[in-house]
């Protein structure tokens, strides 16, 4: 199981949960750049299958 750092008390907690079972940090979903960085990823993808 992955692990993440919990920003609001430093312990460690499962990657794919949203709020930290220990002190109730509740972690921001994805951040807006890899969002962007997906979509570039996949618009080039496509271009590249279609050229
Ligand atoms: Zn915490």
């Amino acid at each position: 199981m992955k692990k993440k750092e919990c920003p609001g008390c430093a312990m460690e907690v499962d990657a794919d949960s949203d709020i930290c079972p220990i002190c109730g940090y509740e972690f921001p979903s994805q951040p807006l750049s890899i969002q962007i960085m997906a979509w570039v990823m996949a618009i080039l993808l496509l271009l590249w299958l279609v050229f």
